[in-house]
């Protein structure tokens, strides 16, 4: 919150502001667009207004998902996952989310510092699921979907606009190629932009399943390896 009466027009917090939310008007004193703002603090917690004109605010439902999705250190009440998305594959040696034949998707839509409205992430996971995604249960997003075999959002929070939020769900790999065109059509749809992290196992013979697709659909990747040396054992046989 921004307490315009406080305000001696220093312009110190401006730049600060990752969504270009914050201006000076022609009173001379700072002013927050508040369709812009995505509530991440960064003003509150960097800028050190000289007169402390920037204050916290308790945000009510539904604004408070902006707030949630900005600041990883909040947990949704509702999954107790913090920020934006899950571990992921990074625990995958212990949870066996991915197996062999599937494919896992995180899609980081927003970032970085661009923000995302809330109806276009809805465009992207309706879309998503007229393919027949899994969507990850425990991601914030998934539990903000109202009909997870449409991906429709709710109604409510449809008008918030994120910092950056992390549509997570896998696939069996034969509709890899239907995914990656699907997000390539919605990409052009959308007012903002979002990369792509991809989960396989590796074959026993050392290949990587999806580089095929890739290559055919000119997509720019770099390949990361991740190996856990004890630090686990799969919850369920692979
Ligand atoms: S830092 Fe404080 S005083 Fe300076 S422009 Fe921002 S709100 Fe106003
Ligand atoms: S809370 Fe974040 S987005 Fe909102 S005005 Fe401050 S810096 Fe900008």
């Amino acid at each position: 919150m921004l307490i315009t009466d406080l305000c001696v027009g220093c312009t110190r917090c401006v730049p600060y502001c990752p969504s270009g939310a914050i201006s000076i008007g022609k009173d001379k004193k700072a002013h927050i667009d508040r369709n812009k703002c995505v509530e991440c603090s960064v003003c509150y917690n960097n800028a050190n207004c000289p007169v402390n004109a920037i204050q916290p605010e308790e945000l009510e439902w539904p604004r408070s998902v902006r707030e949630v999705f900005a600041t990883v250190y909040k947990e949704h009440k509702q999954t107790n996952v913090p920020g934006r998305g899950t571990e992921e594959m990074k625990t995958n040696d212990v949870t066996g989310r991915f197996r062999p034949g599937e494919v896992g998707f995180s899609v980081d839509m927003g970032r970085p510092g661009v923000g995302v409205d809330l109806k276009d992430v809805e465009k992207l996971t309706m879309a998503l699921a007229k393919v027949g995604v899994e969507f990850e249960p425990l991601n914030p997003l998934t539990f903000l979907m109202s009909d997870k075999k449409t991906g429709k959002l709710r109604d409510d929070v449809l008008s918030e606009r994120v910092h950056s939020c992390i549509p997570e769900f896998k696939i069996k790999e034969e509709k890899f190629p239907e995914v990656l065109e699907t997000l390539q059509r919605v990409s052009k749809e959308i007012n903002s932009v979002f990369s792509l992290g991809i989960c396989v196992k590796v074959n026993p013979d050392g290949s990587v399943p999806i580089m095929k697709y890739l290559n055919e659909h000119n997509i720019y990747y770099l390949p990361n390896g991740k190996t856990n040396i004890g630090i686990g054992k799969p919850a369920a046989k692979f």
